[in-house]
Parts: structure tokens; sequence; C-alpha cells
């Protein structure tokens, strides 16, 4: 997204001086909180504006639940939409600081990002969720090597250094992981966020509540407190048939709920939409009772919907008065079926949705990871032997060595002593510092059969036992990629 020249020249940084986004979000009052796509670009803002005007009449007004919106930001193909801080401006007249802002490093630098965050804080938001982008479907990672991804842990750290008293800054997690391989570099990526400056996290969706109440503890392990917002997908029929086809990147479900979602799909309509409704009421209602701040929905575009939408869930909030109602109810709901996308089903804790709290005594179950095979574990020690200093010197010495050891990429910033030398550059979004949320089931990278690098790196970290390097090492970007 090009900004007009100058733009950083014209701030003055007016607005509202308080936050009520974040003010609620540090009070533990539960938000709703209602997701908005922008419209595509073509078409005029103003008449894009007065089209979503009564959703955001309707989350103003209600009074039973506090709620908000977050602008999504799809500026990028192939949604090609309205930059969201100029949508959110004209939609939201007023009330800036109680919305939230996405902005995403897909297909922006760094330095554009700033721009967009300096608009952002100019016009009067405050709150920013900073992601890195998903991918674009039917890329290649060749082609995806040729679009920029800029690191949501760079926007975090630019957000700390250059607007720390104006903007509140929050990051996405993908909880739902079921090897142990992804499970680990979610939560470390997730830690190497909290100390970039996120503070406040957002989840993908799913359905897993063991998932979520994972989330929780392992940040209560690390006596970590931010607020937690869970993200909440309203189905429709086709949206169910996506993602039963294993077709939405980073969301995973299992056989059961496969079967239970695909019956649900025979039903009438109004019959498939009650059933949604009520499992966003027992998920919801669940999120608060786990020690979540709010809920992020996904899905309800209309103002009816939204409107339906904070009924159910106000009604949902007071229907169960505590955790062991609510658990017998979604134990009910679910008649037990497993969440876990068989064969993979690693939880890090036992005894998960035993109790809504932290337990005194946290029980965890083990990680078996895929050992390095004799060929990696060679590869590895010849590199830690001939490459052990490659961060220290010009990234073009020892290039063929590279090549043939770490398939290198020739950038200009050479940083594989600090991941495991494992080239950050065979990422095809080049991520170096922890993996997106849309690494396969199976540990796979999203875009092609290989190992995510970041699978790869932590059986490496498992091998050496140096997780510290991985998760608190801050890895900056590199001018340019090959
Ligand atoms: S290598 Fe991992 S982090 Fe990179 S795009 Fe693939 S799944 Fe995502």
């Amino acid at each position: 997204m090009n900004y007009p020249p100058g733009i950083q020249l014209e701030m003055n940084f007016d607005g509202p001086k308080g936050n009520r986004f974040k003010e609620k979000l540090n009070n533990g009052v539960f938000q709703l909180i209602v997701e908005v796509a922008p419209p595509t670009a073509s078409i005029p803002l103003v008449d894009a504006a007065a089209r979503f005007k009564e959703i955001e009449y309707i989350v103003s007004a209600k009074q039973e639940i506090p709620a908000a919106l977050v602008f999504l930001d799809k500026t990028s193909p192939p949604d090609n939409a309205a930059d969201p801080v100029r949508f959110a401006s004209e939609l939201c007249q007023t009330d800036r600081d109680r919305h939230l802002l996405c902005v995403s490093g897909k297909n922006r630098t760094l330095s554009e990002t700033e721009k967009m965050l300096g608009h952002a804080a100019n016009e009067g938001f405050r709150n920013i969720l900073a992601v890195s982008g998903g991918s674009v479907p039917e890329d290649t990672p060749k082609k995806a090597r040729s679009r920029i991804y800029t690191e949501s842990i760079h926007i975090l750290q630019s957000i700390k250094e250059k607007f720390p008293d104006l903007l509140n800054a929050g990051c996405a997690v993908n909880p739902y992981c079921y090897i142990p391989e992804t499970v680990f570099p979610q939560y470390a990526k997730l830690a190497k966020k909290i100390s970039a400056g996120a503070a406040f996290a957002v989840t993908q969706y799913g359905w897993d509540m063991h998932k979520l109440q994972e989330l929780t503890w392992s940040l209560n392990e690390r006596e970590v407190t931010i607020p937690l917002i869970a993200r909440l997908q309203l189905l429709t029929p086709d949206k169910a048939e996506e993602i039963c086809a294993d077709k939405v990147p980073g969301v995973r479900i299992s056989p059961d709920l496969e079967v239970m979602l695909r019956r649900e799909m025979t039903h009438s309509l109004a019959q498939f939409e009650a059933a949604q409704w009520r499992r966003l009421q027992i998920h919801a209602a669940g999120a608060r009772f786990l020690g979540y701040s709010g809920i992020q929905i996904s899905g309800a575009e209309r103002p009816e919907q939204v409107n339906i939408l904070l009924n159910r869930i106000a009604e949902a909030l007071k229907e169960f008065t505590s955790f062991e109602e609510w658990i017998a109810a979604y134990n009910d709901y679910y008649a037990r079926l497993d969440m876990a996308p068989y064969p993979y089903r690693f939880y890090k804790f036992k005894n998960l949705l035993t109790s809504a709290s932290f337990p005194e005594q946290l029980e965890f179950n083990p990680a078996e990871m895929t050992e390095l095979s004799k060929t990696e574990k060679f590869k590895f020690n010849l590199s830690q032997y001939l490459l052990g200093k490659a961060h220290q010197i010009q990234a073009a010495e020892k290039r063929l060595t590279k090549k043939i050891l770490v398939s290198c990429r020739s950038c200009q910033e050479c940083r594989l002593p600090l991941t495991g030398f494992v080239c950050p550059e065979n990422c095809p979004k080049g991520f170096a510092n922890g993996p997106c949320g849309s690494t396969k089931v199976d540990g796979r990278c999203e875009m092609s059969n290989d190992e995510c690098i970041f699978s790869k790196q932590i059986r490496i970290a498992a091998h050496t036992g140096d997780y510290a390097t991985l998760e608190e090492t801050f890895i900056p970007p590199v001018a340019e990629r090959k």
C-alpha cells in the first residue's frame, strides 16, 4: 500500500487521550470483537462505509456486552481490499480508541508498515493487531519468495520503538497445533512477540477448548500474563465445507468434528444456523471461564447477524454460572468426541479442562519429537564447525559451503548460527523468528511438502538442548531476499 509522500511529516497525533479497548482488556471486561473485512479497493470508501454503518452502530450501541470492531487488513492479493486505516476512519468518525486495526506485513516493507502505523495513530486509532499475513492461495514457494512478508515481530518492535505511548500492540497465535514440533515453536514465537511488545494476543479460530486452555497454561507456566482473545468462526455451510476439505490454512479439525459438521450440513439452513449459534455460545462461555478477555468473531457479516450474535453471546454468558456447569454442557454438546486431528494428538499438559484454574502441580505429557537422522546430525555438526561464526563475517564468504550444507540462498546477512543452521531463506515467507500459523498439522510447510524450517529447528534444539537461542534471539530483517 503506497501512502502519499510526506505523510509522516503531517502527523500530529491528535486523537483520543484514553484507550477504552485497552482499559477493558486490562480491567478484565469480557469483550466481543466483530471482524470487518474492508471491501475491495475499487469501491468508493464513502459508499463502502455506508454499507457497514449499521454494524458499527449496533456494536457501539449495545449495552449487554461490550463490543468492538476489528478491521482486517486484506489489501494484498487475492483480496485487494481497501486500506483498513482509511476505511475504518471513514466508518468510525468517533470512538476510534474502542476498536482494533489489523496491520499486516504482507506485501509491505517495514517502512511502509511504519507509515501505515503512523497514519493509524494520526487518525486516532490506538489498538493494533500486528500480523505477518497469510499466504496467497495457489502460490508456489518460488512465487511466495518474490513477495514481501514483513514479520509481525518486526512490526511489534517498530511499535514499541516509534509509537510507545500511542499504540497498544497485540499479536496472533495459533494454539491448534498437535505435534511437539509445531506446538513448541508456536509458543516460543509467542514468547518472543511478547518480549517485542505484544500486550495481548488473538488466537487462530478453532474448536478444541483443550488447546485454548493449553495456551493459557503455557503462559502461566512462564509466569507471563497478557490478555488473550479467542477467535471463533460463525460457520456457513460453505465455510464448513471449506474447513472439512482442509482448505483453510492453519485451521484443523478432527475426523470426529468433521463427521459432526457434515451431518449438520445435511440439515435445513435454519437447523444448520441454529447449531452454529449454539456452538458459538458454548465456546464463548468456555473462553470466559478459561480466562480469556474476549472473543473475536469471524463470519458475522450482516447487521442482522451481528445483532443476533451480540444477543446470543450475552445470553450464553448469563446461562453458565460456573466452570463445572459449562464443562458439563461442553461435554454433552460434543458427546465427548475427540477434537484432535488423529493421528496427531499432542497436548503439552495432562488434566486439561479438569478445572478452570492453573493447577498447583503441572503435569506434562511426554513430548516425543522425531530425532535428527544420521545425515541431519552430520550436517549440523559440520555446519557448526565450519560456519559457527557465519553471522560475524561477510555473508558472501563460505558461500559454497553454505550452499552445500544448508541450501543457502545467498542473502546479504547470514543468520545461520542463530537459527540452528537452518537457513531462514528456505521458508517461503522468509521468516526467521518463528513459524507462521499455517504450518500443516504434520509439521510440513503450508506451501510445500518440506518440513517447516521451525519444526526442524526445534528438533535441532532438542538435540543440542539449546532452546534459548531460538526463543530469545531477535533476528533482524534482511535488506533483500533472493
Ligand atoms: S516454512 Fe513454516 S513458517 Fe515458513 S511459510 Fe512454511 S509453514 Fe510457514
